[in-house]
Parts: C-alpha cells; structure tokens; sequence
C-alpha cells in the first residue's frame, strides 16, 4: 500500500529555519487557544512548558522574576510592544505627581496644566526583564509585533511569554 506519492524531492532542509518559526507558533498558538477558549487542565495538558502572564496596567514583573530566579525559564519571547517606559514625575509649576507609562520620553506633559515634566526615575520595561534574564542564562528573543507570532504573543499572553525548562507551580 502506498500512502503517500511525492512527485519531486522534498527540499526540507532549506526550508528548516521555517519550520523552526512555525512550530514555534503552534505551540503559542495551540495554547492561545487553550486559554483563549477557557479551559484549566493545567500545564500537564499543555505539554508544560510555558509560562502565561497578563500585562495589564502594572507589568507582572512578580512572577515572571519569580520563575527568572527560580532559573526555570529558557527563552523568554517579549513582544516590541512592551518597549516602553514606566516613569515616576512630578511637575514643576504646579506640583502634580504620578506615575505613568509612556512609548516615548520626549515632551511629556503635564496632564493638570500642559507643562514640560520631570521625571524622578524610568523603568525600561524590556530591559528590566532583559536583565532579570542575563542572570540566569536566559536567551531573550523580541518579537515584532508586525509578525503573526508577534500578533499572537500580544493578544493571546499580554505579550510576555516563557519557554520553561522544567514544570514549575
Ligand atoms: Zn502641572
């Protein structure tokens, strides 16, 4: 019996840094669903191997360092819509003081009377967990958002996303 007939030789190899990209996102995208439609069968079900955090408002920067330490994280896939600042500032002509998430620092303004601010102290959110990462040997890969895998990574884990190197709880 003959299942298959392949009329031309397979050029696999050439194509093999493509299949590296895709089944990378399969495996984000297969669990994208997986949360996406609301199941819980825990990481056991979903082959265990990645990490899911949400980025809303303040960066879950909490858990991700807690598996960074626990040095349980092999890649970690960061999307280039994370490149923004956290920043602390205050304004000199009429006091105000807050915290703010901002893509760029030039001409920030005063959201009480338009003028320029000054900002006390800045967080690079890629960074933070770029190095968090180095400490533990942890590849970091950014992901444009402009891809399918970086559409993904965005809508489906916030994202931030970890290829864990062991089951952690
Ligand atoms: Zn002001």
């Amino acid at each position: 019996m003959e299942i298959f007939k392949y009329k031309k030789p397979l050029s696999l190899m050439s194509k093999s840094k493509r299949f590296g990209l895709l089944s990378v996102t399969v495996l984000i995208f297969a669990l994208g669903l997986i949360i996406g439609k609301g199941f819980n069968y825990g990481i056991d079900f979903a082959g265990g191997t990645l990490i899911q955090v949400q980025y809303e408002g303040d960066a879950p920067i909490k858990e991700v360092r807690k598996a960074l330490e626990m040095g349980a994280v092999d890649t970690l896939l960061l999307s280039d819509a994370l490149r923004q600042y956290k920043i602390d500032v205050i304004c000199p002509s009429c006091g105000y003081s807050g915290k703010m998430i901002v893509k760029d620092l030039e001409n920030i303004k005063c959201p009480k009377c338009s003028s320029p601010l000054n900002i006390k102290e800045k967080h690079d959110i890629i960074e933070e967990y770029s190095e968090m990462a180095k400490q533990t040997s942890t590849k970091v890969e950014i992901i444009s958002r402009e891809t399918e895998e970086g559409e993904t990574l965005l809508k489906a884990f916030g994202g931030i996303a970890g290829i864990l190197r062991y089951r952690i709880d």
